[in-house]
């Protein structure tokens, strides 16, 4: 007869765990109610000194390594081989652990390691709100269009990838967010930005300077395009730089979403001539391609569309080569916020 012994009975190791919080922009009211719960749970709780001053009142009776900012792969390799040991470690990182945080260099280490997903120790990852957000929440509405976000960093990333992204944004028109702007060392890469900037920007857009958002120290400066590398900014600023439409009124700073494009916003609100409400704009790509396609008939040649456009002649050969759609079926609206 087999003996069924009851899992309770067994006593297997206790099982350890990587969890990667991030822990918001720095204020206990800003983290999330999981990011508190991990560390609760954690019996190691690793990071770097001012992240662990910033949850000091959470780590009452556990072990607490404090870290430098160049050890970050010896805080991944430690934390690994504390779970391995059957411990709950937490690695924690101010924002979000995923942008420009330990999630990759952990993951990284963890490979080489020859780790897998099912390999035992189990890895979470807790989502924190980071710094992009927190500075736009203190200073109005600026990301309500597309943004991206560009570390002017060099520690880890040479200078040209980082001029061609800042190149290839302020072209695009992206509302930006710079991370780690400047330091004691490193104070050129913001002068170069702005020039990078101001090739394609006019020197009034607005710019905000947000230093320790939900800290102690928290300071917001707005200036312009042309003044921002003249402001106070350090390692604890984030710059946040606004597209072609953004503008600030009484103390806001505000991207448009675009609802002017389609309704008289000074009027009643009714869509204007030749829109309609829930549909795709009349130079979304449905009414944009017709009007290609009705251009090049005329006999505007390619290059010059391609010139007009700002967009390669072979991607407008291919949608010269698409047949054009019926309109839409009506019925199929879709959200626009
Ligand atoms: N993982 C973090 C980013 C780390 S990189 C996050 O998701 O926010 C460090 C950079 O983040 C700083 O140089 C600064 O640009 C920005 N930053 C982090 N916390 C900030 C805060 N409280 N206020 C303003 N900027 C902050």
């Amino acid at each position: 007869m087999t003996e069924i012994v009851s899992e309770a009975s067994v006593t297997s190791p206790p099982q350890g765990k990587i969890m990667l919080v991030g822990i918001g922009p720095g204020s206990f009211a800003q983290m999330t109610h999981r990011a508190v719960e991990a560390i609760a749970e954690a019996d190691v709780v690793i990071g770097y000194v001012t992240y662990i001053k910033l949850v000091a009142d959470l780590l009452e009776g556990k072990e607490v390594i404090r870290k430098g900012m160049t050890e970050e792969l010896d805080r991944a390799v430690h934390a690994l081989e504390s779970a391995q040991a059957g411990k709950k470690v937490a690695l924690i990182s101010s924002g979000d652990a995923g942008v420009y945080g330990m999630a990759g260099p952990t993951y990284e280490v963890l490979f080489q390691a020859g780790w897998t997903p099912d390999s035992g120790v189990p890895v979470e990852i807790v989502p924190g709100t980071s710094a992009i957000n927190a500075c736009a929440s203190l200073v109005g509405a600026p990301l309500t269009h597309d943004f991206c976000s560009i570390s002017l960093s060099d520690l880890l990333t040479p200078w040209p990838v980082i001029a061609r992204r800042l190149e290839a944004a302020a072209a695009a028109d992206f509302v930006v967010a710079l991370y780690n702007p400047k330091s004691g060392r490193r104070t050129q890469q913001i002068e170069q930005a702005q020039y990078l900037f101001l090739r394609h920007r006019s020197p009034q857009t607005p710019v905000a300077v947000v230093k320790s958002a939900y800290r102690r120290r928290q300071a917001i400066v707005f200036t312009t395009l042309d003044k921002m590398s003249d402001c106070d900014i350090g390692m604890l600023s984030t710059v946040l730089i606004g597209n072609s439409n953004t503008f600030v009124r009484d103390g806001l700073m505000v991207t448009p979403r675009g609802y002017a494009n389609k309704y008289d916003m000074q009027g009643d609100g009714s869509a204007r001539e030749g829109e309609k409400r829930g549909r795709s704009l009349s130079t979304g790509l449905l009414g944009w391609m017709a009007n290609l396609h009705a251009d090049f008939a005329e006999g505007i040649s390619l290059t010059q569309l391609a010139q007009l456009h700002h967009l390669p002649a072979d991607y407008l050969e291919l949608v010269l080569r698409t047949p054009l759609e019926e309109e839409e079926t009506p019925g199929a609206d879709e959200a626009e916020a």
